[in-house]
Order: structure tokens, then sequence, then C-alpha cells
């Protein structure tokens, strides 16, 4: 029996770019002790009164199928922060809870997409990206950003490619770039977006990561909330990476067809997760400062490690939990330099290309172990970039 063509393209074949990452993730099996820069997952756990409050609401009975669209508190709750945050009136009726960003990015394309058409997204990219639009059966078409522009995209990158495509997929702050967009970034996304009539889906998953400069979302921009579907998620914000809660807002007319799409795929999210998420949105912004705050930490080490040699050089880290190195200086590929650093000092990062062509002679590193262990790890990782200039 066969799989649909559709599922067994879903990867688009050749490497996944993540090489480097199963190589560790088989040393940690044999037993090697790997430092694992890789994966954007907090080295802290869920916080244990959102766990008491996911308790209590199970034990409440919250266990039966919940409200396919989501419980009205957390929609409400969810409406509630994005209009503080955009100006923009926000409704319950503009939410659909999914589980998790992911969810919300499959369905936000789902929901714009038909079989065959264009869906742009930027380079580099979320890992998932191409796959999510491949597995609407749309066509992923990339973007390059450069790097040249601390990776800041140009609208008229966008716009060369525009004509005919039906959703522009961005992210800000950026995985893998560490990039918060500017307001002429996003007011030059706006207009090609109005432009050429395209759907703009907002992937703002870190939009309380931010270090540099201010969180902007499109949505907020002139004649844009008609045309936006905004992603969010609790992972980030909130350390709940496995509890699988996120959202898409959206104009109501759309959400009235996600929940069409909820209600024949996923059935809702469990209704004790989405009390928790309730609670956990309610503690406030110092808490989610609080579960930000060891990144920052980080961000401050690197730049202060950074400052001390001049082979490996920062692409401005303005948010999320990851660095962007330029090692180009070096005159390796990012794969090599990867796995040289792995087979070296046991330490694992993230080829550039790995997250797309746009981020050649670059390494994504991951600010998610403990501050002193960080700390070695990338003096470690300097002197090996040193010691590897052709120049050397
Ligand atoms: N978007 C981006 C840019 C991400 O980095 C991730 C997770 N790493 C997601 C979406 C999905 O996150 P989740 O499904 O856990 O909300």
């Amino acid at each position: 029996m066969q799989a649909s063509t559709r599922i067994s393209e879903l990867l688009g074949g050749g490497s996944d770019g993540w090489d480097v990452f199963y190589k560790a993730r088989a040393m940690i099996a044999q037993g090697v002790p790997v430092t694992e820069l890789t994966i954007g997952e907090h080295d802290i756990r869920t916080a244990a009164p959102i766990l008491q409050d996911m308790h209590r609401a199970a034990l409440a009975g919250h266990t039966g199928y919940a409200a396919v669209p989501g419980v009205p508190a957390l929609r409400d709750a969810i409406a509630a922060r994005v209009q503080a945050r955009t100006g923009v009136p926000t409704r319950r009726e503009n939410v659909l809870i999914t589980p998790g960003g992911q969810a919300a990015l499959y369905a936000a394309h789902f929901a714009t997409c038909d079989p065959g058409d264009t869906a742009l997204y930027l380079d580099p990219f979320y890992a998932t990206y191409p796959g999510t639009i491949r597995g609407v059966s749309a066509k992923p078409v990339a973007v390059q950003t450069r790097a040249e522009d601390a990776f800041q995209p140009r609208a008229a990158d966008i716009a060369a490619q525009a004509a005919g495509a039906k959703t522009l997929l961005i992210n800000s702050p950026n995985n893998p770039t560490g990039v918060v967009y500017s307001r002429a970034t996003l007011e030059g996304i706006a207009k090609v977006c109005q432009d050429h009539d395209l759907w703009l889906i907002s992937d703002e998953v870190y939009d309380t990561q931010v270090w540099e400069g201010t969180h902007l979302s499109p949505r907020a921009l002139p004649g844009m909330a008609e045309r936006t579907m905004v992603v969010g998620s609790m992972s980030k914000s909130h350390a709940m990476t496995g509890s699988r809660c996120g959202w898409i807002v959206a104009p109501e007319a759309m959400v009235t067809h996600l929940i069409n799409l909820a209600t024949h795929t996923t059935y809702g999210v469990p209704g004790y997760i989405q009390d928790a998420a309730t609670f956990a949105l309610a503690q406030g912004p110092d808490f989610e400062e609080e579960v930000s705050a060891p990144f920052r930490r980080r961000r401050a080490i690197a730049h202060r490690v950074l400052a001390e040699q001049n082979t490996v050089a920062l692409v401005p880290a303005q948010g999320a939990m990851y660095l962007m190195l330029d090692i180009r200086s070096t005159g390796m590929t990012s794969e090599a330099f990867a796995y040289g650093l792995l087979e070296a000092h046991h330490i694992a990062v993230m080829p550039g290309e790995s997250f797309g062509a746009a981020a050649a002679g670059h390494l994504r590193v991951a600010m998610t172990i403990e501050d002193a262990a960080f700390e070695t790890a990338l003096r470690t990782l300097c002197d090996f970039a040193a010691s590897c200039r052709s120049d050397a």
C-alpha cells in the first residue's frame, strides 16, 4: 500500500540539514557527554503553580471534550492581550485556541491556500515552515533575506516574488536569526501584502523575548487587521512547550472557517490545559519576564565573550532564545564547522544552512543551557573558530 504523494513528499526530499543534530543525539546515546546548543526549549520546566492549576482543573472534572474553538475564558484572555498590544479591537470571536503554534501555522495556511497556490516565507526560516506549506498542498517559495541587512527582509525582495502568491509567512522575533523586525521593515511588508492582496501570517511565538527595540505586531498597522493572521503560543512565553497550547487571532469570518477545520482535525485542546494557560496568562508580565530572564542574561554573557575576540561576529541579537553567529572569517562552511566543533569539543550547534541558504556561513546557537556552561561552550567555540582561520 502506498502513502499519498503529499505525505511522502512533505519534507521536500534531500537533506533536512539536521544531520549534525542527529549525530549529536547518537553520540549522547552512546554515552558521550555533548553540550547541546541546538533545540529551542527552555532549560527550566513549567512552573509549579501552573501545574497545580492544571491538576486542580483536571480534578474538578475538566477532562471531557472542551469547546472546540477554545474555552471562553482563554479566548477572552488572548483577545484582551492582543488588543492591549496592538490597539486593534479584538473579541473572543477573533480567537481560535490550537494545540500549539505549529498546529496554528498549519491551520492558517490551510485556511488561506488552495492546492498549488504559492505561499511565501522568508529564508532563513524555522525548520517546519516549508513542510507546513507542502502539507496543505501549496507551493513553498522562499524569499532570501541578506546577512548584509542583518536579515531584516527587504520589501522589494518580497514584492519581486509576490505576483500571484496567496500568503506571506513572517516571524519576529525571529528563529533562527534572533532579529526583531523594525517598524520600517514591517511597514514595507504591509505594503507588499496590500499591493499584492496577500494574507500575512505573522508567527509571534517569541513576542515576550525582546532584548532590544520593541515587538510590533503587523496586525496593528493600518489596514492590516483584515488580512493578518497572528500565530501565538504558550510554549515560549510560559515554558509550556509540552502542554501544546497556542492560538490564531484572525478576522471573525476566518475564525468561523478555522473552527470547522478544528472540528474535523484536532477537536480542540484539553480543558485542563486551557484552564492552566488562562491561569498562566493571569500571572502577568513579571512572570513572563522571569521565564525569559535566563536568555537575557546569556545574551549579555555572549556579548562579553564575543567582544574578547575577532573571529566570530554576532548578528544583532534582538530577541528570541537564539544567537546567530557569523563564522565566515574562518572560510569554512557552517556544516564543516559544526561537525568539527562536535568532534573536537563535543559541542553541538546548528549549521545556518539547516534554516535555509541565506544563513550560509552562520551558526545558530540556542541559549538553552545554564549560564556557566553556556559561557564555557561559547569560549570554546570562539577558540575553535580562531584555530580554524586560514590566516591563523
Ligand atoms: N514558530 C517558531 C518560530 C518556533 O520556533 C516554534 C517552536 N520552536 C513554533 C512556531 C511552534 O511552537 P509550538 O508549536 O510549541 O507553539
